[in-house]
Parts: C-alpha cells; sequence; structure tokens
C-alpha cells in the first residue's frame, strides 16, 4: 500500500555493522520524541541491546520491530551510527535519507553510489559547529564528550595506583599527574573527569585559546613555544614539518613526569599527529598509562598504538588505542546521539517530510547529497566537481 504524500517519514533504527559498535543510533527516548511528531519508527531487533536498551523498551516507546531488511525496504529514514558495511549503500533507493557519522571524506565512493542512487545522505562530520542553533545538533562534541570521560576513567582503571592523594594509616599516596595533550571538546572533558578522581591535571594545546578553557577547569597549561590562533571553525591547522619536530622534542622532555597521558589531538581531514614518540616512552616510567584518542588504522597520537587494543611496552607502560571510545560508554552516548538526529531531523523535516533548503546554512554543510546532487562543497572539492555558486538551487547541480 503506498503511503499518503504528506504523512510524516518513516524513521529505521538498525543495529550497527562496525566491529566492536555498541552504539545504537537512536535510543527510546528519542524513539518517543519522533513518535511524538508523527513518525512512525522501525527497529532492528536486538538493535539496542549492546548499548542497554531492550526490544520490550522501543516498543514501549512506540516504535515497532522488524528485520533489517523489512525496514531498508520501508523506511524513509536510515538512522545510523557509523557507515554500515556490507553493500548496504548499494540497496539504498531515491527518496531515502541515510544520517549518522558517515565520515564522507574518508568513504567517497560510497558517498558517490548514494548521489547516483538519489539518496539524501547526511554527515555529522559536515555539520557546522559554531551556529548556536547547530549546537543540539552535534554528534562530533556529543560522542567526543563521552569518549573523552571514558579516556579518564579507562586511564584510572590501567594505572596501577591511586588517582587521588591518599592519606592512610596504612602509609600516603602522592596523586597522580595526568597530562591531557588536545584540549578540545574530549581533552576538556577527561581534564575534568581526572581531576574529579583527584589527580593533578595538566593539559596542552597548540591553540593559544585553550589555555583560558584548560585553567578555568583547575588544570595548569603546559605552555609551548608552538601556539597557533584557531584556523576555520575553530579547528586546530597542521604543522610545518619544523613545527611537528620542534613539537616533539619540547613534548619528549616534558611528558616524562608524567604517569597518565591522554591524547585527543587531531586536525580535520590529516592524518592525527604524532606526539609521544619512542622516545618518549622509553623514558616513561613502568606503570605509567597511555590512552589514545586519536589512534585510527590511519595511525594515531601515541607511536605503537593499535585501535581497540591494550599494548604494554617491554618497560611496562601500557599504550591503549581508543579511537572509538564513546562506544564504551554505549547507553549515554547513544542517549545523546539520538537527540542529535533528532534535531537534524527537524531542521530538515520542519514538516514531517524532507525539505532540502539550498539557502539554509545547516541544510547546505550537513547534506551529502540529495536528488542526485552532491551539495557539501569539501565532498564536491574531494571528489572534483567543481563549486556551485551561492545562489544557484540543486537544479543543475550534477554529481557527475
Ligand atoms: P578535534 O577533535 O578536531 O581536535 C582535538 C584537539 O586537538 C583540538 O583542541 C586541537 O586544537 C588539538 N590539536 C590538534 N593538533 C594538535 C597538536 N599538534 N598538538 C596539540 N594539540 C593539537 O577538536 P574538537 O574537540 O572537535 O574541537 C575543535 C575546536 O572547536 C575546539 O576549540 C572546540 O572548543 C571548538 N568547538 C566549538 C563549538 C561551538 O562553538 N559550539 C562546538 C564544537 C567544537
Amino acid at each position: 500500500m503506498s503511503k499518503p504524500t504528506n504523512a510524516a517519514a518513516t524513521i529505521g533504527v538498525l543495529a550497527e555493522t562496525a566491529e566492536g559498535e555498541r552504539r545504537v543510533s537512536l535510543d527510546p527516548s528519542a524513539v518517543a520524541l519522533l513518535i511524538k511528531r508523527g513518525h512512525p519508527v522501525l527497529t532492528e531487533s536486538r538493535a539496542g541491546v549492546a548499548a542497554g536498551f531492550s526490544d520490550a523498551a522501543y516498543v514501549a516507546a512506540g516504535a515497532t520491530l522488524s528485520t533489517r531488511a523489512r525496514i531498508v525496504d520501508e523506511s524513509d529514514v536510515l538512522a545510523v551510527v557509523r557507515m554500515p558495511v556490507g553493500g548496504l549503500v548499494k540497496k539504498l533507493r531515491p527518496e531515502q535519507t541515510i544520517i549518522g557519522l558517515l565520515d564522507p571524506l574518508n568513504n567517497l565512493d560510497d558517498m558517490k553510489i548514494l548521489a547516483d542512487h538519489g539518496v539524501t545522505a547526511v554527515a555529522f562530520e559536515l555539520l557546522p559547529r559554531t551556529l548556536s542553533r547547530s549546537q543540539g545538533m552535534d554528534a562530533l562534541s556529543s560522542q567526543a564528550s563521552a569518549a573523552g570521560y571514558r579516556a579518564a576513567i579507562v586511564a584510572a582503571a590501567a594505572f596501577g595506583r591511586y588517582l587521588p592523594m591518599m592519606i592512610t594509616a596504612s602509609g600516603t599516596a602522592t596523586p597522580a599527574k595526568v597530562i591531557v595533550i588536545g584540549t578540545g571538546v574530549a581533552g576538556l572533558q577527561a581534564i575534568a573527569t581526572a581531576r574529579r578522581l583527584g589527580a593533578v591535571v595538566t593539559g596542552y594545546d597548540v591553540r593559544a585559546a585553550s589555555r583560558q578553557e584548560v585553567e578555568s577547569l583547575g588544570a595548569r597549561f603546559l605552555t609551548s613555544t608552538i601556539s597557533q590562533a584557531a584556523g576555520n571553525g575553530g579547528y586546530a591547522t597542521a604543522l610545518t614539518a619544523d613545527e611537528r619536530a620542534a613539537q616533539q622534542g619540547e613534548l619528549s622532555s616534558a611528558l616524562t613526569g608524567f604517569d597518565i597521558i591522554i591524547t585527543t589531538a587531531k586536525v580535520p581531514g590529516r592524518t592525527p599527529p604524532v606526539l609521544v614518540t619512542r622516545q618518549t616512552l622509553d623514558a616513561l616510567r613502568p606503570g605509567s598509562v597511555c590512552v589514545d584518542l586519536g589512534a585510527s588504522d590511519k595511525g594515531g597520537n601515541v607511536v605503537g598504538s593499535v585501535p581497540g587494543k591494550t599494548v604494554v611496552t617491554p618497560d611496562g607502560v601500557t599504550i591503549i588505542g581508543a579511537g572509538e571510545l564513546a562506544s564504551d560508554l554505549p547507553a549515554s552516548a547513544s542517549q545523546m546521539y539520538g537527540h542529535n538526529i533528532v534535531a537534524v531531523l527537524t531542521a530538515l523535516m520542519p514538516n514531517g517530510a524532507l525539505a532540502f533548503d539550498p539557502e539554509d546554512e545547516i541544510h547546505q554543510s550537513i547534506v551529502v547529497c540529495t536528488a542526485g546532487n552532491i551539495i557539501n562543497p569539501a565532498i564536491r572539492a574531494a571528489l572534483t566537481i567543481e563549486p556551485v555558486a551561492s545562489s544557484a538551487t540543486t537544479e543543475g547541480v550534477l554529481a557527475s
């Protein structure tokens, strides 16, 4: 039976397919919000179990349980955390939307397929994050915040000593010294959490403006000769080869006194800079812990870190490769993420169905492609498609 044209879009919640991923795109509270807005919601059976949400909780929120195949077939919008593996993109059809952390710059072939199939792809990585109306949609921040919190917890669990100062009848423990390198959203949350656990905390970043944020959390700021004003969107820019060498030299002597090093340093579109070198690792005391939130298959901030794995060096330094740490706090991370999805869908579907507005700054950025056209300027550039004049509508902006 075909759907009435004015019906609110049906939203599908798919189980995640990436290895080790425990989050789910919409938790039952986000489902309830969508149901309230008139959207039918189909949930893949057991999609939320790894995040702590039972099928019964989805049903209680108003969702209908279904199979993956039926959800892909019957949904207008497919909500995911990460890009589905297993060829799903090829099964999508015109008029369908997929929304998630699609990592479009690293998944250009899939973006091209989605555009060629007339699918609307919405990627959180492309959201302009500094607009006040985009704050509730900012999944990069909500997930970085979860990862930063978790980084301090994971570090504390792997460290064989107390974090706080302890004065007991059996002896006194000195507080652990923690440094957080890269003090964006994740780093600031790691600092706040390590402070709550009683450690003595230092922060370090190349962006000069971050000093104030670090100090406002009661942490010390490690001063460096490598300092820059924030670039586009508040992000750091890549260092030159000379700056990189100078930074590594400075850090290798500064880091040796720390018990725990948490790294979160990233530059959009680049491989993460190496900030903890072999020389630094060799100089750390046995029992020290490094948690690398930059760890990915393209490298990380700590030499020798392996994504998703814990490695202990022959000298007893633990290196935790933790590039997807938000997945380690799956219930809270999914709850925040689900609300980010609801906020984006509300912006893109003010009346319940997709209404792409080429003049709206958020639509122009977060929409990778719609109706066969690649919209986002960075993705157009990456696919070597000429830029669109600002007043142009999507008409005539062909994907190929
Ligand atoms: P990110 O995850 O891309 O990077 C993490 C941190 O690594 C950043 O602070 C960056 O400066 C730092 N870094 C990069 N290269 C480094 C190096 N070589 N050495 C040391 N540090 C290095 O960043 P993010 O957390 O997504 O945030 C980036 C910026 O955007 C921050 O200033 C953040 O506060 C800001 N932001 C603003 C808003 C808003 O206005 N609403 C929302 C989100 C983020």
